[in-house]
């Protein structure tokens, strides 16, 4: 098998650690396998090095970020590099460039347009174990870019695609991904499987773990990816598409956001186009709008009630005054005491009375539902925050999640 391991920054945060992922990569090399190893910076490297920056200058040249942070990489490459020798493995060091990551011009959030993996290849057939700095890559101008923070995942995926690995493991210090948040249900079990949507819609569980543009990257390249721990043997969680996966549970895990604030408009003016005004303004403010609720008009206005993460609230605001001002609005309010808890699962999509079955457990436990969405694999409502952990026990208690 050709397998690509990725070490994030805890697991390769000491010289100890560092030799550890060396033995597992040897043990990996051993088995028969091939083996491309995709490393962070050491866990706060790249903090440290921001602040470094942040010594001379407020607003440094994101170019010069880019040569700077991409050194954190480069550092844990070459000693994982140095380990592997040293056991007596070949092993090759490369940076973004040499394994051919080309990105476009975006200094510090880069996108990578391709990989040109001969190089990377041809390492293989000499039988080498390849370690390459992730986070990073190259424009065309051969100028050195990194991806966003915590882009090492990314660089991790799209090689993966780029080589068609059999297996894409993310190393983190959690065992995987998780029924629920075992700090709210420690009757949480560990998932086996989950496709990549489940994973997409699970985002909060999968938070520590792995960034939800890693896990489209995976889904558009079809890489299989695994999440594991770095300090233990337990299996991790296989993310794959859907088709992979035989026995489809009616759900597979219930998740929480609680940074989500709802924004309600009142006496909104009924006519054709004022959503569109709105939520175009909205997203050219950059503002994430989930969840719209609008009711049925009286007397020419109407409600519309929606939900944003916190951090986009203030930006919010600042839209909706100017509808306020206008009159088209007649008033707003805002409500940052609420969550989101979300049940999700594959299996849904071919059975009825998995959101009935949600609100009646929200009932029973005498919580108010505010808002409702649903997708094919998923039921989301909008509940007070004060009942957030309330909901999760007792909506994965009675979807048997703990079984
Ligand atoms: N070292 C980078 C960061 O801290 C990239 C990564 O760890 O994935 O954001
Ligand atoms: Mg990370």
């Amino acid at each position: 098998m050709l397998i690509v391991q990725k070490f994030g920054g805890t697991s390769v945060g000491d010289l100890k650690r560092i030799q550890n992922v060396a033995n597992r990569v040897a043990a990996t090399k051993k088995a028969g396998n091939d083996v491309v190893v995709v490393v962070s910076a050491m866990s706060g490297e790249t903090n440290t090095l921001v602040g470094y920056a942040e010594y001379f200058s407020k607003n440094p040249a994101r170019a010069e970020m880019d040569m700077l942070l991409s050194s954190g990489e480069r550092v844990t490459a070459s000693l994982l590099s140095i380990a592997l020798q040293e056991m007596g493995f070949k092993a090759e060091a490369m940076t973004g460039r040499k394994a051919g990551i080309i990105t476009d011009a975006h200094h510090t959030k880069a996108r990578i347009e391709e990989i040109t993996p001969k190089t990377m290849q041809n390492a293989l057939k000499e039988g080498k174990i390849i370690v390459v700095a992730g986070f990073q890559g190259v424009n065309v101008k051969g100028d050195v870019t990194t991806l966003g923070r915590g882009g090492s995942d990314l660089s991790a995926v799209a090689i993966a695609g780029a080589l068609k690995a059999d297996l894409c493991e993310i190393y983190t210090d959690v065992t995987g991904i998780f029924t629920t948040d075992p700090r709210i249900e420690p009757k949480a079990k560990k998932l086996k499987r989950i496709s990549y949507d489940e994973m997409l819609e699970l985002a909060s569980l999968g938070a520590k773990v792995l960034q939800n543009r890693s896990v489209e990257l995976a889904k558009k390249l079809n890489v299989n990816l695994v999440t594991r721990s770095s300090f233990s043997d337990e299996e991790g969680t296989l993310i794959t598409k859907e088709e992979n996966i035989m026995e489809k549970p009616l759900v597979s895990g219930i998740a929480l956001d609680r940074n989500q604030a709802r924004i309600s408009l009142m006496g909104v003016k009924d006519r054709p186009g004022i959503a569109s005004d709105i939520f175009n303004r909205l997203a050219d403010a950059e503002v994430n709008v989930d969840m719209i609720v609008q009711n049925k008009a009286h007397d020419g206005a109407t409600n519309i009630d929606f939900t944003v993460p916190v951090g986009d609230l203030r930006d919010a605001k600042v839209v909706v005054d100017t509808f306020v001002q206008s009159g088209e609005i007649e008033d707003d309010s805002y409500n940052e005491d609420i969550c989101k808890v979300s049940v999700v699962g594959v299996g849904m999509k071919s059975h009825a009375g998995v959101a009935a079955k949600a609100f009646s457990i929200m009932a029973q436990e005498n919580i108010n539902i505010n808002m409702i969405s649903t997708s094919e694999i998923k039921v989301s409502m909008v509940i007070d925050e004060k009942y957030a952990e309330l909901a999760v026990r007792s909506l994965h208690n009675a979807y048997e999640l703990d079984k």
